[in-house]
């Protein structure tokens, strides 16, 4: 691997001033940038630099990594940015705030988990600016881009009724950022191997019965669910009854996999 990450000894002529930070509920994310963007950014990346670079997001913490393109889309609130494609990747919710419940300590645990994975994701994009790539952070609490979709596109997984990203390692128990940059050759999502996961949620729905504050709502007609987002407490309150009780969560990824391929036989019988 090309260097650990520690940067100390190599940024002292980059280093930036404290940049503003971001707001949500009374508490803050400053940016914790260290690196400012080349003035030449380079646009290309080769198949080692991908192997270091995700060797060392490993390192940090990161359980899944993605790349997308076209990436406009997905910027939320009439934002625009001008880069064009992404690294997407997920960190994994502490079983702490599952174990508290809704509520203050709860929302402390969550603030502390969006700290730490914010700072994480200021590190990588340092790790790109200082070998010469132009970045700009999504920071997991911001709502600058609409993380799930740009996921899904990324590959990572598929979007179920909850309306969070269900991925192979970890279900539904994760946040995610990114970090915006201007790469023209990241590699491509291979497939759609995930596509499955919206038609087993048909047969679910665990997630609408658990909410708590009828946030997710189900039409029984056209079997689509409705989230309202004012009623959601998942971000004020650290609620995540819709993540303990989906099945990818409790069960995994294979075994919900296999349930699956066994309610199909029958019903195709
Ligand atoms: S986080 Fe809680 S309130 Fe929000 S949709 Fe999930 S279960 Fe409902
Ligand atoms: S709880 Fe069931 S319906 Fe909801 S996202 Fe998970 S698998 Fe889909």
């Amino acid at each position: 691997m090309a260097d650990n990450w520690n940067f100390d000894g190599l940024i002292q002529d980059v280093l930036v001033k404290s940049n503003s930070s971001s707001c949500c509920d009374g508490v803050s994310f400053p940016d914790t940038s260290r690196i400012e963007n080349p003035i030449n950014p380079i646009d290309s990346v080769t198949k080692e630099f991908l192997k270091d670079f995700e060797i060392y997001l490993k390192q940090l913490g990161v359980v899944e990594i993605a790349y997308v393109d076209g990436i406009k889309e997905y910027f939320m609130h009439g934002l625009d940015f001008d880069f064009n494609s992404a690294v997407v990747f997920s960190y994994e919710i502490s079983q702490c705030i599952h174990d508290v419940g809704a509520g203050a300590k709860a929302q402390e645990y969550n603030n502390n988990l969006y700290r730490d994975f914010g700072n994480m994701t200021y590190k990588i994009s340092d790790y790109l600016r200082l070998r010469g790539f132009e970045t700009s952070v999504a920071h997991p609490r911001e709502e600058t881009i609409d993380f799930s979709h740009l996921a899904q596109k990324a590959g990572m997984g598929a979007i179920g009724k909850s309306g969070l990203l269900i991925s192979p390692e970890i279900g539904p128990n994760q946040k995610i950022a990114a970090i915006l940059v201007n790469i023209k050759n990241l590699p491509k999502a291979e497939s759609d191997s995930y596509d499955w996961i919206p038609d087993y949620c048909n047969y679910c729905n665990s997630c609408v019965r658990a909410c708590p504050h009828d946030a997710l709502i189900l039409d029984k007609k056209t079997k689509t669910v409705s989230f309202t987002e004012e009623l959601c407490i998942g971000c004020s309150e650290g609620c995540t009854e819709c993540i303990k009780a989906c099945p990818f969560y409790k069960k995994g990824y294979e075994a919900v996999f296999e349930k699956y391929k066994r309610i199909k036989m029958k019903s195709e019988k």
